[in-house]
């Protein structure tokens, strides 16, 4: 399996690492590919948004004419915290000043930086779907999710608001699942790509 790795901005060898090593634990042979064109996109069978500033995600994606490519883009999908923000259908507050567009992979309205200014950069242990002990996870100026579709399936809230979402073989999360040694969310995501070809 190849897993797409979206090369615009963010923790990208984190994420590449984290992937890496959850392939190995799950015992499944796959690989990880930075993605900067559509002729790399089409290449793989899965991709991962990580996190970054969304509306410069967005306006270097329409740039490079990725965007498009992005909206017919059929494979399973991970964004996190502006990855979560681009794949959403809709935002409030912030995310609806910006004016910024959406690829409507999850029925999914957020908004950006929700977690306020005092509060911009925070761990936590969450429960996560059904892992059996909580997830250390770390938010760095992070969305919310505000509301989602009835196809959704909430996968973890912290303090009454949702933080991890999926739909189909679409997974959001608010968080950054790469910063820590932990993968069990990057094991969730290829179980879920694995399970959806
Ligand atoms: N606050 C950023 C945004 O709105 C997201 C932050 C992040 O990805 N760590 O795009």
């Amino acid at each position: 399996m190849i897993i797409g790795l979206l090369g615009i901005q963010g923790d990208l060898e984190e994420h590449a690492e984290a992937t890496r090593k959850a392939f190995l634990s799950l015992g499944l042979e796959g690989r990880v590919l930075l993605v900067r064109t559509p002729e790399e996109l089409r290449r793989t069978d899965a991709l991962i948004i990580s996190g970054g500033e969304s509306t410069t995600m967005w306006k270097l994606l329409k740039k490079s004419g990725l965007f498009e490519d992005l909206r017919m883009y059929q494979n399973p999908l991970f964004g996190t915290c502006a990855g979560l923000i681009l794949l959403a259908s809709g935002g409030v507050g912030d995310s609806e000043k910006t004016g910024q567009e959406f690829l409507g992979k999850i029925d999914a309205v957020v908004n950006r930086n929700a977690f306020g200014r005092q509060r911009e950069s925070f761990s936590v242990d969450i429960e996560f779907d059904d892992f059996s002990s909580p997830f250390h996870a770390v938010f760095i100026r992070a969305p919310v999710i505000e509301s989602l579709g009835p196809r959704g399936e909430v996968l973890s809230t912290y303090n009454g608001k949702i933080v991890a979402a999926r739909q189909d073989h679409v997974l959001i999360t608010a968080f950054h699942p790469e910063l820590t040694d932990d993968v069990r969310v990057h094991e969730y995501f290829i179980r879920m790509a694995a399970s959806s070809k």
